[in-house]
């Protein structure tokens, strides 16, 4: 039981969310089974949100086949789909919140200024590096006075005066995470940041569990403080090892085409990529066909690997 857990309860609300990239592929699919399983094993809410906010332009049809490929592994969840950049407008409230509140300002630098002016030697943090100096903190009044001033966009960063938030992961376990100075929150071109973004909707949505691989602990503490400045209570996390090829490498197209539509295109059942993922999970025999639903009185996450899941083709 996770401390949060033992203090008050609060529902049990999770979520699913893909960025539409076109196509999903097994180490998405892993993520998405263990974030449905941990939810629907305790009878709570499970909603899906497509994130299509950040990253490359989204093509035509891509957020219909991501929502095609959860349907065909067999996942479901409850209520409308959400889609992410329907609520730039509410992006834009919180930013005006944050900003008004003295939480948040407006930076006009551009990346290489700010790489020039950061201390040396660069770390690479895997979120936003380099560390940023405050140069723009406390400048302006306004954003306004800032693009009137310096016949810039601005971007909007989040005024930090932690250096690092620890938190327990209920898989991961102790995680302390470095803030690295004050990080953007929006864009110079206007776009909510990912950190934002995906703190404000699970807000709106009352997510209480968020379940996702672990390339995304690093940016963890920074959610957890945009909570914190938004007055709200973090989501419990659970961050699960990625899946990686048979060189021991992060899933990528070197692997050659572990996309779930590919499988399809090849004839392999749903079953048998649920299965080799549950097999992967130590939950059932390798070879085993079923259904999410099958997993549901197994699924237990102090069971589950805490080594990144090797997959290779002759599973399925
Ligand atoms: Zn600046």
């Amino acid at each position: 039981m996770g401390a949060s857990e033992s203090l008050h309860s609060r529902p049990l609300i999770g979520r699913l969310a893909p960025s539409p990239t076109g196509v999903l592929h097994l180490g998405n699919a892993r993520s998405f089974l263990l974030a449905w399983l941990s939810i629907r094993s305790r009878g709570g809410q499970l909603g899906l949100r497509i994130e299509d906010i950040d990253g490359p332009r989204v093509r035509s049809g891509a957020i219909e086949s991501t929502i095609e490929d959860l349907q065909w592994l067999g996942l479901d969840w409850d209520g409308e789909v959400q889609i992410q950049s329907d609520q730039r407008t509410r992006h834009q409230q919180v930013l005006d919140t944050l900003t008004a509140a003295g939480l948040a300002y407006p930076c006009v630098c551009t990346r290489s200024e700010v790489e020039e002016a950061a201390t040396a030697p660069h770390e690479s943090i895997g979120v936003d590096a380099p560390v940023y100096p405050g140069s723009c903190r406390g400048r302006w009044s306004s954003e306004q006075q800032a693009t009137e001033e310096t016949g810039r966009d601005c971007a909007i960063r989040l005024a930090v005066s932690e250096d690092a938030i620890a938190f327990e992961d209920r898989f991961a376990g102790r995680c302390e995470g470095r803030i690295h100075g004050d990080f953007v929150i929006r864009k110079r071109d206007g776009t909510p940041a990912y950190q934002l973004a995906v703190v404000v909707d699970d807000l709106d949505s009352g997510v209480t569990e968020v379940l996702r691989a672990d390339d995304l602990l690093p940016s963890t503490p920074r959610q957890m403080l945009i909570y914190r400045h938004l007055g709200a209570e973090s989501p419990d996390y659970i961050h699960v090892p990625l899946v990686v090829g048979p060189d021991g490498r992060r899933l990528a197209k070197r692997h050659g085409d572990t996309s779930l539509a590919h499988y399809r295109r090849e004839g392999v059942s749903p079953e048998a990529i649920i299965g080799a993922l549950a097999h992967g999970s130590g939950w059932v025999e390798e070879g085993s066909r079923c259904r999410p639903e099958d997993l549901l009185a197994r699924f237990d996450l102090s069971s589950l690997p805490t080594e990144p899941m090797v997959w290779s083709d002759d599973l399925v």
